[in-house]
């Protein structure tokens, strides 16, 4: 008995590397894949490299306002509207992948950058865009609903979550390595609110963009 459990804790300890490397070594960030229709993105031009960034919040608590973070509810509401984003980070940090990055989603609409070079209603075909799972201040959040229906919303279900914003700079610094025109400052890393600041109003005011070094 006292032979087995030594060699047992031997091979443990032989094999305690091989995953605290497995567990590193793959990019740190943990991507499921929850694919959208194609319909709700196309396929990029190959002479527009991809430049920019656009992070936005996204949920449905207008809907649900007590399950506001429901993945399939949030996807059917993409489908349904033929909008979409590359990536969504879920509350607890997972980053699920919507739609491939060799493709244009549908997550700017229109508007123009504050600085050059502007992308004036083209946003998307130069960019990755990333949802968190997230709700703004009540005055942000006004053209969805009144304050009766946000008084309905859990308080941890407003603005975002740690877990969020460590996955969201590991998920950038993986994307980076493949578009590394995308700069780390913010004129290449945005928000949906400095693109369209008359129609967007996220990620809004509870965005910490310090917590992701910007
Ligand atoms: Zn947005």
């Amino acid at each position: 008995m006292f032979k087995i459990k030594q060699v047992f804790l031997k091979v443990a300890i032989l094999l305690l590397p091989v995953f605290f490397h497995a567990a590193t070594a793959c990019g740190q960030v943990k991507i499921v894949q929850r694919p959208l229709s194609d319909k709700c993105s196309r396929p990029r031009d190959k002479d527009k490299p991809v430049t920019h960034l656009m992070i936005h919040f996204c949920s449905v608590c207008t809907e649900q306002p007590q399950n506001p973070y429901d993945l399939n509810a949030i996807c059917r509401v993409f489908e349904d509207y033929g909008v979409s984003a590359h990536y969504l980070i879920g509350r607890d940090g997972t980053v699920y992948q919507l739609v491939d990055e060799n493709r244009v989603t549908y997550h700017a609409g229109k508007g123009k950058l504050p600085f050059p070079p502007y992308l004036e209603n083209s946003f998307n075909g130069s960019s990755i865009g990333i949802e968190l799972m997230g709700i703004g201040t009540q005055k942000e959040m006004a053209v969805f609903m009144d304050a009766e229906a946000y008084a309905r919303i859990a308080k941890s279900d407003i603005g975002f979550t740690e877990e969020q914003y460590a996955s969201l700079k590991q998920l950038i610094a993986d994307i980076q390595k493949r578009h590394p025109e995308i700069k780390t400052d913010r004129q290449h890393i945005v928000g949906h609110d400095e693109y369209a600041p008359t129609r967007k109003t996220d990620p809004g005011s509870l965005f910490d963009w310090k917590k992701i070094g910007l």
